[in-house]
């Protein structure tokens, strides 16, 4: 008996997630990629010089359990040891961090406080984010919590519990630029806390961090493809799904590419927020439906990745840097890659990646202004850079890139269920109660995907996810005193 079909479009961390899930548990699974290469948002590539360039850096935070527990099965061992990280602004160095995990373990949220070396910032502003931890107890990541916090912006969180104007501009509006993307009148306080309690409060190591010592594409994506084609699994490149086909009971009975059919018994979407908007927008069957004709009310973020190569050595104190108040509404970071990759440990010259986040009016700049922008700017914070000779710079532009969790967007954010019974969502916008943000949401979601499929066609075993360290005690009990006290009608 032939093995059950599925189609799964997309190649970043959910579709090879799914995919790769499937093709061990036996299925005859196909991944459609519109791209030249798999990777979606972390793919690397070489530019036409034969440079290393990606789509930005990306860090894997210490709850990213399941992504860890891959490269392990991958047998792999792409990152760095963890790292520690600074934050400056246009005044200089503002803040350090250590790593978390080596300091005295204390109850959360203590150590972040405590640990976290402000260079500038006044206690009294640093106590005011105290009343802040009533949100993190109260929003747990129901449904119901999310549609309570989710029309409030991140801003009128934080003015609502009172903490000083000082403190969000110099902490937690930068957060919400590198966490979300977005400055925090754009971002939902959903999401906010969502984001703030997974990457830094629930448990004292949850900021530490490592990176990869190449490009995601190289280290981790290539090993993994092989992978997945040794079990079977084919990945194609190059195929834009434009439609998917329904049968007379409504389920999808095969995947459209242009003039290509995929027949199928089974579909994961694992695009992102863009990508489902073509999808929808060419296909009359999507397009006739209300939940999928509503992602179009979904937006998506611009981001700026670009890479910088020195005439000489300089040095650069902390691998990983967030900046803040360089442009009003725009987040950036910026690496020293020769500490990072080991393809740039023993250079003479000094490689750094700089990522801007909402960058919408960067997106205009010719390349030349953009690069004279992010020398300037890294040197304002290590002014050795500024005596630098560029010698060799890359720009990539990616317009609608990153999720919007902009206020009010969760009624539209799709459940990894649909109305097609057997086409299952998958990627770091859909809606999972796993508690995941980012990579390692994509990662999860694709493996629930997955064994909604395994449910539906009843081969193989489903895949063991991990789910995030469970709260601390003291969480956790003032978590159920708030329930409870919820439940009261007259406080409810
Ligand atoms: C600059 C930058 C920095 C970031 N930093 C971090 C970080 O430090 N840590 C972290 O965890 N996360 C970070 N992120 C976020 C992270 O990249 C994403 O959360 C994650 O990659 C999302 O994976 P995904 O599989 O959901 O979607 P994607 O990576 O977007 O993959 C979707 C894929 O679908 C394909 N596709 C789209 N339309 C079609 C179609 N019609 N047919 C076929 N294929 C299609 C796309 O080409 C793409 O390959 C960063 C993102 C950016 C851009």
């Amino acid at each position: 008996m032939s093995s059950p079909q599925v189609t799964v479009i997309g190649a970043g961390w959910a579709g090879l997630s799914a995919t790769y899930h499937l093709a061990k548990q036996g299925y005859d699974v196909t991944l459609l990629e519109a791209g030249n290469y798999p990777g979606g948002l972390v793919a690397g590539w070489k530019t036409a010089g034969g440079r290393a360039v990606e789509a930005g850096i990306h860090g894997f935070w210490y709850p990213y359990r399941n992504i860890f527990g891959l490269v392990d099965e991958l047998g792999i061992s792409p990152f760095t040891d963890w790292t520690r990280s600074a934050q400056y602004s246009p005044q200089g160095l503002e803040v350090e961090s250590p790593i978390f995990q080596d300091c005295p373990p204390l109850p959360t949220p203590l150590g972040t406080f405590l640990y976290t070396q402000f260079k500038r910032l006044p206690l009294a502003d640093r106590l005011s984010a105290l009343p802040l931890l009533y949100s993190i107890i109260d929003f747990d990541n129901s449904d119901d919590a999310w549609k309570r916090y989710d029309k409030m912006t991140a801003r009128e969180l934080f003015q609502k519990f009172g903490v000083s104007e000082r403190l969000y501009k110099e902490s937690f509006e930068p957060m919400l630029l590198v966490g979300l993307f977005a400055p925090g009148e754009q971002c939902s306080a959903a999401a906010c806390i969502g984001m703030l309690y997974y990457f830094i409060l629930a448990h004292q190591p949850d900021f530490d961090v490592v990176w990869c010592r190449g490009t995601v594409g190289e280290k981790i994506f290539k090993p993994w493809c092989e992978a997945i084609e040794k079990l079977g699994g084919k990945i194609l490149t190059g195929k834009r799904v434009t439609d998917i086909s329904l049968d007379e009971q409504g389920n999808a009975n095969a995947v459209i590419c242009g003039d290509e059919r995929f027949e199928t018994d089974a579909v994961i979407s694992s695009v992102g927020i863009s990508g489902l908007q073509n999808i929808v927008s060419s296909s009359p069957t999507l397009g006739r439906r209300s939940e999928f004709a509503n992602v179009m009310n979904l937006g998506a973020v611009d981001v700026l990745a670009t890479r910088l190569w020195l005439d000489r050595k300089v040095k650069i104190p902390r691998p990983s840097n967030a900046c803040f108040g360089f442009d009003e509404t725009t987040g950036w970071t910026f690496f020293d890659l020769n500490a990072l990759h080991d393809e740039y440990r023993d250079a003479d010259a000094t490689v750094l990646e700089a990522d801007f986040y909402h960058a919408n009016q960067l997106l205009a700049m010719p390349d030349e202004a953009v690069i004279a922008k992010v020398q300037r700017d890294i040197a304002t914070c290590v002014p050795a850079v500024g005596e630098a000779k560029i010698i060799d710079s890359a720009v990539v532009r990616i317009r609608r890139a990153v999720t919007h969790f902009a206020p009010g967007s969760y009624q539209y954010l799709l459940p990894a269920e649909t109305s097609i019974p057997n086409l299952f969502m998958s990627g770091d916008w859909v809606v999972t109660r796993h508690g995941s943000w980012s990579q390692e949401k994509a990662f999860v979601t694709g493996l629930e995907a997955a064994n909604r499929v395994v449910t539906q066609l009843g081969k193989g075993e489903k895949a063991a996810v991990i789910p995030i360290e469970a709260d601390e005690p003291h969480i956790q009990m003032m978590r159920n005193i708030n329930q409870g006290l919820r439940q009261l009608p007259w406080l409810g």
